[in-house]
């Protein structure tokens, strides 16, 4: 192994080049890096291989260093062009894969768990490792994405050292002597998962954060992208939500598509597991809709009709058992 990255576990935490973080704070970091942003990244490795460029390299360098992950690896020295250039490459092949894999997890399995606890975690990235439905869709491998592979094994030296860590405290550590990036991000998410820190996307702001296992947040702490008085937890409550409709016009198409599900609920032609479905469903195509401005006002009032979620949801309005009449002429 050249390149070699050195780093220590112990219980939730992992020490990188002296500085110790609550393991998963490495995972969001990386998770949050944008499409655009790996974009630049890209194009900057291509332009410096051309080129045969060291100088395009260390621009490269300094844009992964605004990621914690890498501002924490040493700099590297005495290293020929073609080696750093194989570096490079793999550094972003592993966010890459990485980053791929891992928002698939979450998004398909992680968000949708009903208990939020170590246990069910694990249970949850068994079947993503090992459901061929799972596998051949949402994990990055050759036999999909080309040369690109998240490996589920890593090249490790392992050893139990006893040692001070970064806070002062003495602990045995697992010292784990890699030059995979991969399997950096690897053991920092999964020692999260076993502490029972979760990794969410928020619906609101699209950032990924984290959150101590329990409650199943929809929303993180950042400021509102579409308000900047609120934080998006706030800005994804009712009260909120109803004070900024008059402003925000798909707000209020929302909080009306609401209003028609919980009727239906009280009427008892749906049930409430149904009108929860229902309501998630809408919700969700709020968030995505305050993300697109090419999607206009009238098309999302009918994307969140009670037609169109019902038949998405594979909900079907029972007859209403006291038979009051219709007033909408629904089926
Ligand atoms: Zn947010």
């Amino acid at each position: 192994m050249d390149g070699d990255i050195v780093f220590y576990t112990h219980d939730d935490l992992i020490e990188l080049n002296g500085t110790l973080l609550r393991a998963g704070e490495l995972t969001v970091d990386i998770l949050n890096l944008t499409p655009d942003e790996y974009a630049v990244m890209a194009d900057t490795f291509k332009r410096a291989q051309a080129a045969e460029d060291d100088c395009g390299l260390d621009a490269l360098d300094a844009l992964l260093r605004r990621r914690k992950l890498f501002a924490l690896l040493a700099p590297w020295q005495w290293e020929d062009f073609q080696h750093r250039l194989t570096r490079y490459e793999r550094y972003l092949h592993d966010i890459r894969v990485f980053n791929t894999t891992i928002q698939n997890f979450i998004q398909h399995l992680v968000s949708h768990l009903l208990k939020n606890d170590p246990e069910n975690y694990a249970a949850a990235l068994h079947d993503f490792y090992t459901e061929p439905r799972f596998v051949q869709k949402y994990i990055v491998t050759p036999l999909t994405h080309g040369t690109d592979c998240y490996t589920t094994h890593d090249r490790y030296a392992l050893s139990y050292v006893p040692r001070e860590m970064a806070d002062g405290h003495f602990a045995i550590c697992e010292e784990q002597i890699t030059d995979s990036i991969q399997a950096v991000l690897k053991a920092d998410y999964m020692h999260a998962l076993n502490a029972g820190r979760n990794i969410l996307r928020c619906k609101v702001c699209g950032n990924y954060f984290m959150l101590k296992g329990g409650a199943h947040a929809l929303y993180c702490e950042g400021t509102s992208p579409y308000d900047s008085r609120f934080t998006c937890r706030q800005f994804g409550t009712h009260e909120v939500q109803k004070e900024l409709a008059r402003d925000i016009p798909k707000l209020r198409v929302k909080l009306t598509a609401f209003e028609r599900i919980t009727k239906d609920m009280r009427r008892e032609v749906i049930t409430r597991e149904e009108a929860r479905i229902a309501k998630d469903t809408v919700r969700d195509a709020l968030y995505d809709a305050l993300r697109r401005s090419d999607l206009s006002l009238d098309d999302f009032e009918r994307e969140v009709s009670s037609e169109s979620v019902y038949t998405r949801c594979g909900i079907t309005r029972k007859a209403k058992p006291r038979g009051r009449p219709k007033k909408d002429g629904a089926p």
